[in-house]
């Protein structure tokens, strides 16, 4: 299944993408956060949608794209994960897995536009393919680790770089401001993407290709890393772990980085996960 949420910032409503139709499965009466997850969900969405996906009704084209799950109780990312990311960054192949966060208000929808948060000057791009944990993850083994994956969905885990690497402290910074975390256009359920070793992910700025790369290059994989995380904190249904970004981002640009602008046009997508947009604005 392909879970979408739609309507206004904040009041979105549930629904599905059904041999491409968006349908609205407000009927089906839940909204896809941690309870749905952890109620299987989406067996009963399934379920249901089998004897009512036909005649639910259509949400039209111009409705607004909301991020495919609710609000989750953490969004977890990996840092450094990719070879050619590390590569440009000069960084070195971690042994284990960084981790850091953003603030679970940083979510947007896939096509919001991406505000510059006050006082920010290198706003930077990063797409990443985002995995949503299913069931409550506790010290799971990584050969078990899938079992506890609902689904994925393309992300682009956007960066104010300044507040990142020259405030002090904490990536969180650099990674929280508001859409700073836009998912999306879809929740695709695990079943969709039985294998997510190989998919191609690629990034545009103003129609000039960035980043182009392949989940190939990760250098933990998904069930490496969801077994990881689940060793230091309890992963709760609906929470989004990050799994990082290849090479091509703004910071290891040579000469010199070229920094997003308001006015600019950044399109992404990943193989099986669809494409979004996000104009870059201003802070008002
Ligand atoms: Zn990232």
């Amino acid at each position: 299944m392909k879970l979408i949420r739609f309507g206004d910032a904040g009041r979105e409503r549930p629904g599905v993408l059904l041999d491409g139709r968006r349908v609205d499965v407000m009927a089906f009466g839940a909204d896809y956060d941690e309870a749905f997850f952890a109620g299987d969900g989406l067996a009963a969405l399934r379920a249901w949608l089998a004897i009512h996906g036909d005649s639910a009704p259509s949400v039209p084209d111009d409705v607004r794209l909301g991020p495919p799950i609710r609000r989750p109780s953490k969004i977890v990312c990996i840092g450094v994960n990719f070879r050619d990311h590390a590569a440009e960054s000069g960084a070195e192949i971690p042994r284990e897995p960084v981790i850091f966060f953003k603030a679970t208000t940083s979510l947007a929808g896939p096509n919001d536009a991406v505000v510059i948060p006050r006082g920010g000057t290198k706003l930077d791009w990063e797409v990443e393919l985002a995995v949503v944990v299913g069931r409550t993850a506790r010290y799971v083994a990584p050969e078990q680790a899938i079992d506890f994956v609902a689904g994925y969905a393309l992300h682009n885990d956007y960066s104010e770089r300044s507040f990142q690497l020259e405030r002090g402290g904490q990536w969180v910074k650099g990674k929280s401001a508001d859409t700073f975390a836009p998912l999306g256009p879809f929740l695709a359920t695990r079943d969709e993407l039985p294998d997510t070793r190989g998919l191609g992910m690629w990034l545009e700025v103003n129609g000039d290709t960035r980043q182009r790369s392949t989940t190939a290059n990760m250098i933990f994989d998904v069930p490496t890393l969801v077994s990881y995380v689940s060793d230091f904190m309890t992963l709760l249904p609906g929470d989004v772990i990050s799994t990082g970004t290849p090479a091509g981002v703004a910071l290891g640009m040579r000469p010199a980085p070229i920094y997003l602008k308001p006015g600019d046009e950044v399109t992404l997508g990943i193989d099986g996960l669809g494409q979004s947009r996000q104009r870059v604005i201003a802070c008002a």
